[in-house]
């Protein structure tokens, strides 16, 4: 369901980093030996759910993973335009420009709604129709392929779940999050970690949780 958002959303100023990105030929966090993650956890997010993120990027994608202290959500991203929520790409901007000089990228997390307009092209000219829904819709993350930032939100991973899996779809989400991050678009293989989920949460519940081999490569 909101996935489908990541894709429309991102692509207009993401997907061209990302093609620039493949035209250098390589990507540049793996060109470091050894990447460094940190996690930007924002107001009243549980700790539990930040150390679980901790650990699945840690454990996944076998980086270095630092946790700074909880901050405030930033004001400027604040919204009523549908419901009292914020405006993910706001949330990516501010993030990409607060990434401290020791990681190589920041994963924001938030216990709050996050939402953003997602377009029926890629020129961002038309909102998706309906147009009072698309106008501020609300995903489960964002990130920038091939930028240095994105954001996860865990508001709506508890519906209809237990903990376990609940979990499960927040650290599924975060590690897809820092796939795109890593340069990675939305990959046609529905059971990889990179699927854009057909725009339903089951897609990401029955997923393997991992990236295919083909995305794999690409990022190593
Ligand atoms: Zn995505
Ligand atoms: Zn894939």
């Amino acid at each position: 369901m909101k996935n489908k958002i990541i894709s429309r959303a991102i692509v207009f100023f993401t997907v061209a980093l990302f093609v620039s990105c493949n035209e250098e030929g390589e990507f540049k966090l793996f060109s470091n030996e050894n990447t460094i993650v940190g996690i930007q956890p924002f107001g009243e997010i549980a700790q539990s759910e930040v150390d679980s993120v901790k650990a699945a990027v840690k454990e996944y994608y076998d980086f270095e993973v630092v946790v700074y202290d909880h901050i405030p959500l930033p004001e400027n991203a604040y919204t009523e335009i549908r419901y009292p929520r914020y405006r993910a790409d706001t949330l990516v901007e501010w993030l990409s420009q607060h990434v401290p000089d020791t990681v190589d990228m920041l994963l924001g997390l938030t216990n709050q709604d996050i939402s953003i307009t997602k377009y029926e092209d890629a020129a961002r000219t038309d909102v998706k129709d309906p147009e009072w829904q698309y106008t501020d819709f609300g995903i489960f993350g964002l990130g920038r392929v091939g930028g240095n930032a994105c954001v996860v939100s865990s508001n709506r991973l508890h519906r209809k779940v237990g903990n376990e899996m609940f979990i499960k779809r927040l650290t599924r989400i975060s590690c897809h999050e820092v796939g795109h991050v890593l340069g990675l678009s939305h990959c046609p293989e529905s059971n990889c970690l990179m699927n854009d989920a057909n725009e339903k949460i089951s897609t990401i519940d029955n997923s393997s949780g991992e990236l295919c081999a083909s995305c794999w490569d690409e990022i190593h």
